[in-house]
């Protein structure tokens, strides 16, 4: 029988109405009390981690999951998180980074709507992730509305319906049907997972609008060892108003600057535009190409938590982790 630990963080999944909006209250126990039938077949624990709106995560919170699930590692043979949907892709990706390449499944999970009401998707996204962490499907993937996502590629893309997520530049996992986990791809994984346990949270983003000032980057970069652009397009930046000089200067002062784009599908090529080429040939900055904005935040406190060599930096980058990006 496979033992599976069911970690807890909070999220919709797990709320109650308080009278002044959506709370999570209800423990990993009462979950799993709510869905009849849900522990039949497996060997559940529970760890009670956190009790958070997703909204109230931080990486120090990715760092404790992440501890959860190396201590208890060799005792369960697959692991179900709940959490708010929320910011649940950045965690998704954390956990990607620093429990990188798992031979066992490591599944999150949420919902739309609390568990106690009628039209909840909470039983069927917790059934689905208990078949899903049972079964042989490696590395970490989120699960719901019956899609397997691997956790690099998730993002949340819609407020309210129950298709909350979409795999974005990468097809899904697999689906699940009547409980059986149908595996479309098969992600790679080491024997062992290799556990990171730092981070450097000096990481930013900045959403470019037009007429965007240049001492908001500024800004960033002094507070920050990494600022994420988050640009238009294939990428580029406005080239009045002294952006290409403010990379440049602080480039200089050893801060990092990584291009990404708004547009959610097919990524950014900084190469095809005037407004983009002369930041990768004369300044050097790194691209995200078809990675997320969510797994490049959490890719970059990773690398950064390592190492702040810039070669080495750029190295790690590139490397494609549990499919990030597509290898170049
Ligand atoms: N605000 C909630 C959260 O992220 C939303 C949800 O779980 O669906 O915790």
């Amino acid at each position: 029988m496979k033992k599976i630990l069911l970690i807890a963080t909070g999220g919709t999944i797990a709320s109650e109405e308080t009278g002044e909006g959506l709370a999570p209250e209800i423990s990993a126990a009462g979950l799993l009390d709510r869905v009849p039938g849900l522990g039949r077949g497996f060997q559940v624990e529970t760890a009670e981690l956190l009790r958070l709106d997703s909204t109230n995560i931080t990486p120090e919170h990715w760092l404790l999951i992440a501890r959860c699930i190396v201590e208890r590692y060799d005792a369960f043979d697959g692991f179900v998180i709940t959490h708010g949907t929320d910011t649940l892709a950045y965690t998704a990706a954390a956990l990607s980074y620093l429990v990188k390449g798992s031979p066992k499944p490591i599944v999150l999970t949420g919902a739309q709507r609390p568990i106690d009401v009628d039209s909840t998707d909470s039983k069927e996204n917790l059934r689905d992730a208990f078949a899903c962490a049972a079964s042989d499907m490696p590395g970490v993937s989120i699960v719901f509305d019956h899609k397997i996502i691997l956790g690099t590629r998730a993002k949340k893309t819609r407020s309210k319906s129950f298709s909350a997520f979409e795999s974005i530049n990468y097809p899904d996992l697999g689906v699940i049907r009547d409980g059986a986990v149908l595996r479309f791809i098969r992600q790679e994984c080491g024997d062992r997972p290799e556990f990171s346990g730092a981070l450097n949270t000096r990481v930013a983003l900045l959403k470019l609008i037009p007429g965007v000032r240049r001492d908001v980057l500024d800004y960033l970069f002094e507070k920050n060892d990494a600022v994420v652009i988050e640009s238009f397009g294939v990428g580029g930046l406005p080239e009045a108003g002294g952006f290409f000089e403010s990379v440049r200067e602080w480039q200089g002062r050893g801060r990092l600057a990584v291009l990404t784009t708004q547009v959610e599908n097919e990524g950014s090529d900084l190469a095809v535009y005037h407004v983009g080429h002369r930041l990768k040939s004369d300044l050097g900055v790194l691209e995200a190409y078809d990675m997320t904005t969510e797994a490049v935040v959490a890719k970059l406190m990773w690398i950064l938590g390592k190492t702040k060599n810039a070669p080495e930096v750029e190295q790690l980058f590139y490397t494609p982790v549990a499919m990030d990006m597509f290898p170049r």
